[in-house]
């Protein structure tokens, strides 16, 4: 999983992640906001109606969800089930409420809480993308704080200052976390 405030950085670095390991595939979340522009369903985001994010979250198919910002968003356990039958690993970007909730049913998970360099420059890649309104951007810094909170519970920490150490990092994490004993014949 993939963490961090809004702005950080977490779909540069995970596609390029993903464009590096051939093993590795994104969890498409659910969610009632509206499309960005840019945004292409089925691709960034299935964007559902909230009656229907309802009714998927009552009959217990969510593996994780959360408010964020005033929207819902949400995992679909199903798809990830289904591509860790097939041998993959699945990347989760996710707030923090999400990757707790992950973690304490999926404890084999690592969750990666992606650090910007400082506030200032988080500030400046939120008015930087000018995809949002005034009153979003205000709301997503505010968030951030609360975000940044959670950080010490997360198992790794990297800090986007330069994308490409960055990308270096996550992918050293996961290639680590592939390693781990547990995961090994020998770990039983
Ligand atoms: P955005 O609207 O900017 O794409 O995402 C807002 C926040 O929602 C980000 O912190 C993002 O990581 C989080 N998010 C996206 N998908 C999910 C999800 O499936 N579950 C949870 N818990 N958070 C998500």
């Amino acid at each position: 999983m993939l963490s961090g405030p809004s702005g950080v950085g977490k779909s540069t670095v995970g596609d390029r992640v993903l464009a590096r390991e051939a093993g590795l595939v994104r969890s498409v979340s659910l969610t009632t906001r509206p499309p960005r522009r840019g945004d292409v369903d089925g691709r960034d985001y299935r964007f559902v109606p909230v009656a229907r994010f309802e009714e998927l979250r009552e009959s217990g198919r969510l593996l994780e969800w959360a408010e964020v910002h005033g929207h819902l968003y949400g995992t679909e356990a199903a798809w990830v089930d289904g591509r860790l039958a097939e041998g993959k690993d699945v990347l989760l970007e996710i707030d923090v409420q999400g990757g707790m909730s992950v973690k304490e049913r999926r404890p084999d998970s690592a969750l990666v809480f992606l650090l910007p360099p400082s506030r200032d420059d988080l500030e400046r890649r939120l008015r930087g993308r000018a995809t949002d309104r005034e009153e979003d951007v205000v709301r997503r810094l505010a968030n951030a704080s609360a975000e940044l909170a959670a950080a010490s519970r997360y198992d790794y920490i990297v800090v986007n200052d330069d994308l490409d150490r960055c990308v270096a990092d996550v992918r050293g994490i996961l290639a680590a976390e592939r390693l781990r004993t547990s995961r090994t014949s020998l770990g039983g």
